[in-house]
């Protein structure tokens, strides 16, 4: 047994983990009511998928690895969700591939966005953005337009998990290089992407960090081949084919 009462060699035990640390989530003030439903829709596709990572997720994962590491700026950001299922992770990712972290959301309160800040520093983030909110994304009401200046606003690659398709096509339109994490690979977030990552984010952020550690000696060159020869349609069209399937 362990964070929660369900053996670890429970059949559905990642996805109850899951749904137990979002429930944590909302009691903690991190993750919004909408959050719980964002949480649902994931688990049908994560088991429509056989809850593992396909390899064409996989080989996303490693795309976004060697995007990563060739950005001038990278920047994750970060959600109630995505705060609740992941932080010592993201931590970790964004130390592997030296990223700011940012905290972004779909319905900004400042107490969410404090309550947030706080929980990613005590898994380890030294330095969270996304408070300042001194920069704007254009064509976005104003709430959801918030950014740091310094932050998503200056990044050129920016990893943008469970987001909503809004926003994913407003940062697209800017000009940044966006790598999504989306269970959904018909979601526009996923459609909007340059790197769409269809996969669990408890599963897909530790693999993007391994592969970083992998590939952290890695000539520029070579990081850019493994991006030129990721195809986003073809890694698409291949999770939307496991779904179909029904990989159980
Ligand atoms: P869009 O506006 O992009 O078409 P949407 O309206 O479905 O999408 P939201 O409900 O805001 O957007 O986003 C939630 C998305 O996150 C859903 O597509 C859901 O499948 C996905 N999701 C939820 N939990 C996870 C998870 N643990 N890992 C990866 N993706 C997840």
């Amino acid at each position: 047994m362990s964070e929660i009462d369900v053996p670890e060699d429970h059949p559905r035990y990642e996805s109850l983990l899951t749904r137990h640390r979002i429930e944590e989530g909302v009691e903690k003030g991190i993750t919004s009511k909408q959050g719980l439903i964002a949480e649902g829709r994931g688990e049908a596709f994560d088991y429509l998928l056989g809850e593992e990572t396909i390899p064409s997720a996989n080989e996303a994962e490693r795309a976004a690895a060697a995007q990563l590491l060739l950005a001038d700026h990278p920047v994750l950001s970060v959600n109630g969700n995505v705060a609740a299922l992941v932080a010592p992770e993201i931590v970790d990712l964004a130390a592997a591939v030296d990223a700011d972290i940012e905290v972004n959301l779909f319905n900004r309160t400042e107490e969410r966005m404090k309550a947030i800040a706080d929980h990613l520093r005590e898994h380890g983030a030294d330095e969270v953005k996304g408070l300042t909110a001194d920069g704007r994304i254009p064509n976005l009401s104003h709430e959801r337009a918030k950014v740091d200046a310094d932050g998503i606003g200056a990044a050129d690659v920016v990893v943008v998990p469970l987001e909503d398709g809004d926003r994913a096509e407003a940062l697209a339109d800017l000009g940044k290089t966006e790598i999504v994490i989306d269970l959904n690979p018909l979601s526009r977030s996923a459609q909007t992407a340059a790197i769409p990552i269809v996969d669990n984010i408890i599963r897909a952020v530790p693999n993007m960090t391994e592969h970083a550690v992998d590939l952290r000696e890695t000539a520029p060159a070579e990081l850019a081949e493994i991006v030129a020869a990721f195809d986003a349609d073809a890694a698409l069209a291949d999770a939307e084919a496991a779904i179909r399937r029904g990989e159980l």
